[in-house]
């Protein structure tokens, strides 16, 4: 994954990497080749809530003594890695569950996502930011945008003067980013739609002015307007395609991924899940699917048009 150093007052990292050993000493050795040490770390702005963006902050800021910034929906599951991260796999375990993933393929991907875990971290989120602040440095000034989808606190940080964004995983070049589905953060009850928020998402973003955006993983995007628009045509392409399925006979969704997918390894299983779930839930809001409920698991059925 790529963190970025912003050589400025305060020095800023834009994210800090995953909890591990190997991570800290390539964050340091990278920092170090830029003329800086990590102590000197003035503040960290986290992009989402993603263990491998999330896992070193929190021992950065201890090393440093940096101000770490994040968007406000994106605190408490900061503060309290442990019982929220526990808490969304139980939200996915339900979510598996009622979608026609069995019983053993969720308890061997929680086993996973125990052991994922410890890439992740807590970590003290001393400067809150709503939607729209505004972040000054002395050369410089930073705009935080919320654009969950990807995750619920996908927030991106625009340099209107220098055409910039840095936009995490809210905008990949090489794969399209996994609106992967999470537990609400307001509480709420219920499947959130991933996809459909992150579409709404990457409209605003597409409405901005920017010449170079630099992603969360990969290499920067200089034209991300095409780039968007290849997005939204691959999402309307897989909705069809998942439609025409569909009107062939009522599927869930996970029969769905595997039509798809073919045989989908457990790692990939809520992965390919979100994904599918993403698309019906296009073509539930469009009106051409209904749910129904089938022994508690979901399937997805054709409505006559
Ligand atoms: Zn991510």
């Amino acid at each position: 994954m790529n963190v970025y150093l912003i050589d400025d007052e305060p020095l800023t990292l834009v994210d800090a990497g995953p909890n591990s050993g190997t991570a800290l000493d390539e964050l340091s050795r990278g920092i170090a080749a830029l003329g800086h040490s990590l102590e000197d770390i003035e503040l960290v702005i986290l992009t989402h809530q993603h263990i491998d963006h999330l896992g070193l902050v929190g021992l950065v800021a201890s090393q440093s003594g940096a101000e770490v910034a994040a968007i406000d929906a994106a605190v408490p599951f900061v503060e309290r890695f442990t019982e929220e991260a526990q808490a969304d796999d139980d939200f996915a375990r339900d979510v598996m569950l009622r979608h026609g993933i069995s019983e053993d393929v969720v308890s061997a991907l929680r086993a996973v996502s125990s052991a994922f875990r410890g890439w992740g971290a807590r970590a003290d989120v001393t400067r809150v930011l709503s939607d729209g602040d505004v972040l000054s440095f002395r050369d410089r000034e930073l705009q935080a945008c919320f654009r969950p989808g990807h995750s619920p606190t996908d927030t991106v940080f625009l340099d209107a003067d220098r055409k910039l964004l840095l936009a995490a995983d809210h905008l990949l070049g090489h794969i399209s980013s996994n609106p992967l589905i999470t537990r609400p953060r307001d509480g709420s009850e219920g499947r959130p739609q991933a996809l459909v928020t992150y579409l709404k998402s990457m409209e605003l973003t597409r409405e901005m002015d920017v010449d170079l955006v630099l992603p969360g993983h990969g290499d920067p995007v200089t034209d991300h307007r095409s780039l968007i628009d290849e997005r939204f045509a691959l999402h309307r392409r897989r909705a069809d395609k998942l439609h025409r399925l569909i009107e062939e006979r009522p599927r869930s969704a996970y029969e769905l991924a595997q039509e798809l997918w073919g045989n989908i390894a457990v790692t990939q299983a809520y992965l390919t899940l979100s994904e599918v779930l993403g698309h019906t839930d296009m073509l539930l809001n469009e009106g051409k699917v209904k749910e129904v409920e089938d022994e508690g698991v979901v399937k997805f059925e054709a409505i006559e048009s």
